[in-house]
């Protein structure tokens, strides 16, 4: 078994005396496609926040690269640099252009000089498809274009996990294949992410391990084949039953 880039453990996670988190174990290693599903409120967010470092945690571990990740701001900003998020609503600067919101992170955070930071959001762009809309604002992009340019903004921090929440929960039923297919080509360009969805196909197709969370809890962590096909939770039965 490979060192997990990411290994969580023991993790709760309450907000006041609500225990939204119960005792987690998680870890993914590189080249993982990991989907989370399960029903609204089950904590795939506030996992999604934890692992990087958006939450702070009750109690647990979280081990980057095998070294422990500490709670200072200064071990937390390099922490997140490795850590990219994609957010269901986008979070693009709407006063900015397409390439300047994909050169904010890396000439604030990495201080790449300015033909770096541009060389590399153009890279990425292309990489999403959205190289022809460099000098757009993002009032005049489809919300999949958005989506797309909202993760070519997260790939120019290179980071070593890109984790994903509900990506296309926001977008209207015809723009979601665009998006998924950008997430399908980084998935086999090698790319290791966690990807919360309701896109049962896509996270049967994509997916090398799907985790299937209820109130709190991990129930099921194993390959599509097995959680799909041969569901044992009834609750993961009942919820995949709502999908057909
Ligand atoms: P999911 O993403 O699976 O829909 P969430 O992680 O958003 O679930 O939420 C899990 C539970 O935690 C819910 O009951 C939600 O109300 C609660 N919760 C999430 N964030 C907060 C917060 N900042 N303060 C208080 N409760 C929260
Ligand atoms: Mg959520």
């Amino acid at each position: 078994m490979k060192e997990p880039i990411i290994n969580v453990e023991h993790l709760v996670k309450s907000f006041g005396n609500h225990e939204v988190l119960k005792d987690l174990h998680f870890s993914i290693s590189k080249g993982e496609v990991v989907c989370v599903i399960g029903s609204s409120g089950s904590g795939k967010s506030t996992l999604l926040r934890c692992i990087n470092g958006l939450e702070s945690l009750t109690s647990g571990t979280i081990h980057f690269q095998g070294e422990s990740v500490g709670r200072g701001e200064k071990e937390l900003n390099k922490f997140r640099a490795n850590v990219g998020m994609v957010f269901q609503s986008f979070n693009l600067f709407n006063n900015m252009t397409v390439l300047q919101n994909c050169m904010v992170g890396t000439r604030k955070v990495l201080k790449l000089n300015p033909k770096e930071s541009k060389e590399r959001a153009i890279k990425h762009l292309k990489q999403v498809g959205m190289a022809p809309y460099i000098n757009a604002k993002p009032a005049q992009l489809s919300g999949g274009q958005k989506q797309r340019v909202a993760i070519a903004r997260a790939l120019t921090m290179q980071p070593q996990v890109l984790l994903f929440d509900e990506p296309t929960s926001a977008l209207d039923p015809e723009m979601v294949g665009e998006v998924l297919q950008v997430m399908k080509k980084l998935a086999s360009e090698g790319l290791t992410m966690v990807i919360v969805t309701h896109e049962m196909s896509f996270a049967k197709d994509v997916s090398t391990r799907t985790i299937f969370m209820d109130e709190g809890y991990i129930v099921e962590d194993d390959i599509p084949e097995n959680l799909f096909e041969n569901p044992k939770n009834p609750r993961m039965r009942e919820f995949l039953s709502r999908y057909i």
